[in-house]
């Protein structure tokens, strides 16, 4: 997949290169605005518009760390790796130019099970779902043998120059905001360990792989349950939305958690902030601590000047109004709750992924 014709042998397999084929079929079908030559050569071309920025984000997944091989099926391991550097794009108002992409990979999981398609193809399909609702051509990337199963993502994005949401703009009054609910992907999570779980019950013999989430996890109601954190949803027209109306004064994507997210924008804009537990908006089937602390919602979380009309949906996602920016004083947490029992500390334990 690499843009160099070279190879390594031990990827060169008729398969492997097959799949390239498709891939750069599926890539270069269309022609996407800003990529001028994609896949086949030594190097991706891109084109940004005059008055442009080029943002440019990286973000690493690796098996038993930030997926299990044997708890999320292939296709949801492909769109999750896209849709973490999609989201950083969506916080920055970025609109996507390419993604690269670099897989480290077993071998077992790059080969077909006779008639039945193997890991990779699997992968992609996710992967080239989200691609294609976004408009984001799959431009260049690498392949090779690894012990591990890796999945490293770059993706560059393009925003008018000086446009650009930062987490640094925060102002006390402000008042802060987050897209859609929040939850929904700690709760997912919930659900599958407790389906794990109870799948090696059953087996009986310390098997961990739960072969009716693998696939074919059909009743529709778990479908729902887990569809938070198997396909979180990046803002991508919302931080858009944001950054051409020149609304929010910062903004960041809640890929750590509220309460962890919600300091690192506190941090980088010199700033304290006060969240109402009130008013958070909830997943359904999801707890307050879910909703705080819980990561890989991927909502963006932004903060605008008090007097701003801000709309109650933009791009057909909730907008809700969580707390306001305050002066950072000495001695004081720099973020705070207010539940019906006063002001506590908001102390940020954002997820940790699975370690
Ligand atoms: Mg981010």
């Amino acid at each position: 997949m690499r843009g160099k014709t070279k190879r390594t042998p031990q990827t060169d397999a008729p398969g492997e290169r097959a799949l390239i084929q498709r891939i750069r079929g599926r890539g270069s079908r269309k022609s996407f605005a800003g990529l001028v030559l994609g896949i086949g050569d030594d190097c991706a071309l891109l084109a940004p518009k005059p008055g442009e920025e080029i943002a440019v984000t990286t973000d690493l997944s690796i098996a038993g760390r930030h997926f299990r091989l044997d708890w999320h099926p292939p296709e949801v391991v492909g769109y999750r790796t896209l849709a973490r550097g999609l989201s950083d794009l969506a916080a920055m108002g970025a609109r996507p130019l390419a993604a690269f992409l670099s897989l480290g990979l077993p071998p077992a999981l790059t080969k077909a099970k006779g008639r039945k398609s193997s890991w990779l193809d699997l992968f992609f399909e996710g992967f080239l779902e989200l691609a294609q609702a976004h408009k984001t051509p799959l431009a260049g990337g690498d392949l090779s043998q690894s012990p591990v199963a890796v999945a490293d993502i770059v993706l560059v994005g393009a925003v008018p120059r000086g446009r650009a949401l930062l987490r640094s703009g925060a102002r006390a009054g402000d008042l802060i905001y987050v897209t859609g609910m929040l939850g929904g992907a700690a709760a997912g999570l919930a659900r599958l360990s407790a389906l794990a779980a109870s799948a090696k019950r059953r087996s009986g013999h310390g098997r961990s792989v739960p072969p009716s989430i693998q696939r074919k996890m059909a009743p529709k109601r778990m479908a729902d349950a887990l569809a938070a954190h198997f396909y979180p949803q990046p803002r991508l027209a919302q931080g858009g939305w944001l950054q051409s109306k020149g609304l929010a004064t910062s903004a960041i994507d809640l890929s750590d958690g509220l309460s962890t997210d919600l300091a690192h924008l506190c941090e980088e804009s010199g700033v304290a902030a006060e969240i109402d537990a009130a008013s958070l908006p909830i997943a359904q089937g999801a707890t307050l601590e879910q909703a705080l602390h819980g990561g890989e919602d991927y909502e963006l979380l932004f903060t605008a000047p008090a007097e701003a009309r801000m709309p109650s949906r933009v791009a057909g996602v909730p907008v809700t109004p969580i707390g306001r920016i305050t002066r950072k004083l000495r001695g004081r947490p720099i973020t705070t709750i207010r539940t019906e029992r006063g002001a506590e500390p908001l102390v940020p334990r954002g997820w940790e992924h699975f370690v």
